[in-house]
């Protein structure tokens, strides 16, 4: 572990933009989003949640994943011109670094590997930042995280002040860190620092465990009356998913002129009634009560059957944005509070 003074880490930024872009939290219209860089100045990161995921480096709002001319001789495919393919990312907090875990269970691990996601995952570093101070709505130690987890992290740097403490996570992290200059060792005042204020900020959070038994109690909910009533207020704006550091639903889109087109990749939601829309006319999912039912199912059922973890890494995002203050940890405890009858425990 090193001690950095922040200025010193700032000319480190400074240079590695030279040879990779520089994603981080910067301030958008006042409000604070995670995207690319121009000047080490804009870094803003002392925001504990930005209002956009982090993922949006990996797997943007929308991406072209092909495009095509027409000619005399017929159509032609060619690939979409490569981003910048070196990234480094700061200021990414340990619930949206361990979303990327998740996230390349899908993309990466499973029966089917995403070249899109792969090229930017594969060429990127993370540098996350532990939280002194969780937000309300944070709930990262009731689903399996930490304000300072290293899932999904090259190095982890906790707040000091005028310095950060920084331990590599990753033999990335360990090369990343070889190259800071002044950076002192770490001493025994610094790591007793750096766990008051994990103790600090794990002791302003509920303790509660929000996936106890969820899973086994969802095997036997599909056709429980809990669905009748869960999804009444909402109002199906897709706030909660657009916001969520691992949801990962997306439409194939083509826009073509007289020349040639692009084929694009756009976010999606479970949450819009044209998500499950069939050409036919039937709807597979009608109403918001089939809907809700598909989110709880897909985050805290399905991802568990298909790659063993939860997706929900508790950043609080969904509960933040919701403009009818749907709050999945009251669903999650109510959950674990039904009846079954001689069901799961
Ligand atoms: S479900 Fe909500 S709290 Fe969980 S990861 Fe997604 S936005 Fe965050
Ligand atoms: S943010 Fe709230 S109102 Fe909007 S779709 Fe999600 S649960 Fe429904």
């Amino acid at each position: 572990m090193k001690v950095i003074s922040k200025k010193d880490w700032e000319e480190l930024l400074r240079r590695l933009s030279g040879e990779r872009a520089i994603w981080a939290p910067r301030l958008v219209a006042g409000r604070p989003l995670f995207g690319p860089v121009g000047e080490v100045e804009q870094i803003d990161p002392g925001h504990v949640n930005t209002l956009n995921p982090a993922k949006v480096r990996f797997f943007p709002h929308t991406e072209t994943i092909l495009r095509f001319r027409k000619e005399k001789e017929g159509i032609f495919f060619e690939p979409p011109p490569r981003e910048d393919a070196k990234a480094l990312l700061f200021g990414v907090r340990p619930c949206d670094a361990r979303s990327f875990v998740m996230l390349d269970k899908l993309f990466l691990e499973g029966e089917y590997r995403d070249p899109y996601y792969a090229e930017k995952r594969e060429n990127s570093l993370v540098v996350g930042i532990g939280c002194n101070l969780p937000l309300r709505s944070c709930f990262c130690t009731s689903v399996g995280g930490g304000p300072f987890g290293t899932e999904g992290l090259d190095v982890l740097l906790t707040d000091l002040g005028d310095e950060y403490l920084a331990e590599a996570c990753t033999a990335g992290g360990e090369e990343l860190l070889g190259t800071v200059p002044r950076a002192r060792d770490c001493g025994e005042s610094d790591t007793r620092r750096r766990q008051e204020l994990e103790a600090a900020c794990r002791s302003r959070m509920d303790p509660v465990d929000l996936l106890e038994g969820v899973k086994t109690r969802l095997d036997s909910l599909y056709d429980n009356p809990f669905w009748d009533t869960l999804f009444l207020k909402c109002i199906a704006c897709g706030n909660c998913t657009y916001h969520c550091p691992t949801c990962h639903c997306f439409d194939i889109v083509e826009e073509a002129g007289e020349e040639g087109g692009r084929r694009l990749r756009n976010w999606d939601s479970c949450m819009y009634p044209l998500f499950t829309l069939h050409a036919s006319g039937h709807n597979p999912r009608p109403t918001g009560k089939e809907r809700w039912r598909q989110r709880l199912m897909h985050k805290f059922r399905y991802y568990v059957e298909n790659f063993g973890v939860s997706a929900c890494v508790g950043c609080g995002r969904c509960i933040i944005n919701c403009p009818v203050n749907m709050d999945i940890r009251r669903i999650l405890m109510a959950v674990q509070e039904l009846d079954i009858p001689g069901g799961a425990s």
